[in-house]
Parts: C-alpha cells; structure tokens; sequence
C-alpha cells in the first residue's frame, strides 16, 4: 500500500501507536491500513457417499479439481458465502450443512472454511468458473490432479468419516500440519 486509501497521500511503513507490528500508515490523515487475512468459504458436498467435484476454468490451478469454494465477499456470514459459491459454481442449494473443517493457509494468509451437506439428488449446473462437474468416491477422486492441499486434506477426512459422520465431525487443521 503506497498511497492512502482515504486521501491519497503517500503512505509510510511504520509501527502505529500501541501497535506492534509494521502497518502502512497515511503521512497525512494517519490513517492505518491493516492487511488481515481472507477467507475461503466452499462446500463438500455428498450424495450416496460420493463427493461432488468440480473442475476450474480459471488461474491459477484451470482444469484442476476442487469443491465449490470462493473468497466471502463483505456482508454475508460463512454459510452463506459458502451457499452462494456453491450455488454459482455447481448451481447446488444445500439444505442443512454443518461446519466441517477449517483449514488456515498461514503463509499466503487465508482461512479457509468448509460445510459439509448430503444432497437430495445429484443434479448440478455448471457455472462459468468451472467447466465439468463429477461425483466421485474415494477411489474415483483424481487425487494427483486436485487443485489445492486444502482440497486434499479435506476429502482424505471426509472419507476416514464416511458421510454419515461428517455431518458431527469438525477439524481444524493448517498447511503446517
Ligand atoms: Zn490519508
């Protein structure tokens, strides 16, 4: 951040009054800008005990599979960022869905957050992010061609669960672990 967001002015790298780290300050307003990390909301969703994948059609990671998954946008709560995701991306409106893992990315700071949900059916749409959709079992997921750790690590626990338990389970887990 160079130029203050509120006043354009140029901005120094100091540690602000009863801070303690190096924040962007505004040479003229003082205004502090703080950089925290995003979150990532998205959905496994589960139908006869097979995952609902979705393949990307956009960097990074294009033509790569993962679950419904995006950044929250300002003004909505987890599920339904996660809901909205799911909804644009595979055109899935998830019932009843429970917090399954958390999965923190600490190096490019983002959290990541997934619900799980047992579908009714397994009809999907596909959105403009995405170009094919595909339920897969453990044995179907195309474990070297999926596009994040994240993805890796939440469908490995999501089968040692099994559907059934998913739907109590929550882990917490980081890209450190
Ligand atoms: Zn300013």
């Amino acid at each position: 951040m160079i130029y203050c967001l509120l006043c354009g002015a140029k901005t120094r790298n100091i540690v602000p009054p009863l801070d303690n780290r190096v924040r962007a300050v505004c040479t003229q307003c003082d205004y502090i800008h703080y950089e925290n990390p995003k979150n990532i909301v998205g959905i496994i969703a589960s139908f006869n005990n097979r995952v609902l994948l979705c393949k990307r059609n956009t960097e990074p990671r294009k033509n790569y599979w993962t679950v419904p998954a995006g950044f929250m946008e300002n003004e909505e709560t987890l599920l339904e960022g996660a809901q909205r995701e799911a909804f644009e991306e595979v055109g899935i409106k998830p019932q009843t869905s429970n917090l399954f893992m958390a999965y923190s990315v600490p190096h490019i700071s983002q959290v990541h957050f997934y619900f799980h949900t047992k579908l009714k059916d397994d009809k999907t749409k596909i959105g403009e992010e995405i170009n094919d959709v595909m339920f897969a079992d453990h044995d179907e997921i195309p474990w070297n061609d999926l596009a994040f750790n994240s993805i890796r690590v939440l469908l490995k626990k999501f089968f040692e669960v099994g559907s059934d338990k998913a739907s109590s389970s929550f882990f917490n887990y980081s890209s450190h672990d």
